[in-house]
């Protein structure tokens, strides 16, 4: 296959009722940068020069935060602060207002979790197509078992579609058809959540049609963390 990473997680959740497999994958993906960022590991010095150069988006940030490594997090940032302040010049005109501004948001707009999530994604994107081509039990029984993908996902994967190799007319005409499907029918739950709302409407939306703008969210932004429901 040529891809060397375990192939465990897409056994694993291409089997799964979710709605998106691989934002089950990513999860998990996202899940071990964050313990390895709170563990003695990125102590080392290379990791932290990594760190230093290029942080923490905010929602990394706050994972981080979340977890149980608050002395490792401060002293990670106090290096990063270094390179920032560094980067911070006292300036007087506006031609180096323009550059400063520039060269600020080019070194505080990135983020080594996401970098490194995406370098794992990109290989898990690849694999999925190569295992479909490599294993007939994965392509006929676990890729057939899921209901469809989140957008940004189904995109990748059709991307990598020639990953299939002789099946990569098979592998579009399946995940195609399947997001179609799943799409189409959640645009059936959200039209019966709509009617929820007319007054001369005596029954109650099904479950799956109340829950519909939440699946909405995630078919076509992925899944994460959602923010706090307001009462
Ligand atoms: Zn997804
Ligand atoms: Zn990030």
């Amino acid at each position: 296959m040529g891809y060397n990473i375990s192939t465990m997680y897409i056994w694993r959740y291409f089997n799964s009722e979710c709605e998106c497999p691989m934002c089950k994958i990513k999860q998990i993906v996202e899940r071990d940068l964050a313990d390895q960022y709170l563990s003695e590991a990125v102590m080392e010095d290379a990791e932290r020069a990594k760190v230093n150069k290029l942080g923490f988006c905010a929602s990394h940030y706050d994972l981080l935060y979340a977890g149980r490594n608050k002395l490792g997090l401060a002293l990670q940032m106090s290096t990063r602060l270094n390179r920032i302040i560094d980067l911070t010049k006292i300036i007087d005109d506006d031609k180096k207002a323009k550059k400063l501004t520039q060269k600020l948001k080019d070194n505080t707009e990135t983020c080594i979790i996401c970098d490194k999530i995406e370098f794992h994604m990109e290989r898990y994107f690849k694999t999925v197509p190569a295992l479909y081509h490599d294993d007939t039990k994965f392509r006929e029984q676990n890729f057939n078992a899921v209901k469809g993908f989140c957008y940004p996902h189904f995109i990748r994967l059709v991307e990598n579609s020639s990953k299939a190799g002789k099946y990569s007319k098979q592998f579009l005409e399946t995940i195609t058809q399947k997001e179609r499907d799943s799409l189409t029918k959640l645009k059936e739950e959200i039209d019966e959540f709509t009617l929820a709302f007319d007054y001369r409407n005596k029954t109650l939306p099904s479950k799956e049609s109340s829950a519909s703008l939440k699946t909405c969210r995630l078919k076509v932004y992925g899944d994460f963390p959602l923010p706090p429901e307001r009462k």
